[in-house]
């Protein structure tokens, strides 16, 4: 039920919390994760004045993903799941919600808030619309 798991990242607190919780799944018959990050289209738009800027950026925030991940990779694999990687430019819950289906998983874990973390907000606007339109099960952990 749980073989394949996608596990969306923007390496905030509350992404974070949810890797023992997929480490526990493990005992439910997961087998394989995807760790996908998405950079974010319009963070680099916000972070770049001009397009030579907007490689750069681009370049830095992948190598900071990717350093993240490999991480995130070992974590996992040291209790013996299978790990592959995803790092993806454009639109988070869209990006997401292509992977759900390419990669036929079996379930999304994701966090309920991300980077912004607003006090005020129920949920964040990626995890509300991959609950929406997601066609596995979504196990949302609570900041
Ligand atoms: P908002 O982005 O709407 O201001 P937020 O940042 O508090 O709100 P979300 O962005 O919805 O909350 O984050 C919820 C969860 O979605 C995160 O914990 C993470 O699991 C996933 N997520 C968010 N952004 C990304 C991303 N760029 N790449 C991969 N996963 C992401
Ligand atoms: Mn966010």
């Amino acid at each position: 039920m749980f073989e394949k798991i996608l596990y969306p990242t923007d390496f905030s607190d509350v992404a974070q919390k949810a890797i023992p919780f997929i480490e526990q799944l493990k005992s439910a018959g997961t087998s394989d994760v995807v760790i996908l990050h998405v950079i974010d289209a319009r963070s680099l738009d916000l972070l770049s004045y001009n397009p030579q800027d907007y490689r750069n950026v681009e370049n830095h925030l992948l190598e900071i993903a990717l350093d993240n991940i490999s991480f995130l990779k070992q974590r996992f694999e040291k209790i013996g799941l299978n790990v592959k990687i995803l790092v993806k430019n454009g639109n988070p819950s869209s990006q997401i919600l292509k992977a759900e289906k390419e990669e036929k998983v079996s379930a999304i874990v994701l966090g309920s808030h991300g980077k912004s973390n607003l006090a005020e907000v129920i949920i964040g606007s990626v995890s509300e619309r991959v609950v929406r339109h997601a066609r596995t099960p979504v196990l949302v952990i609570k900041r």
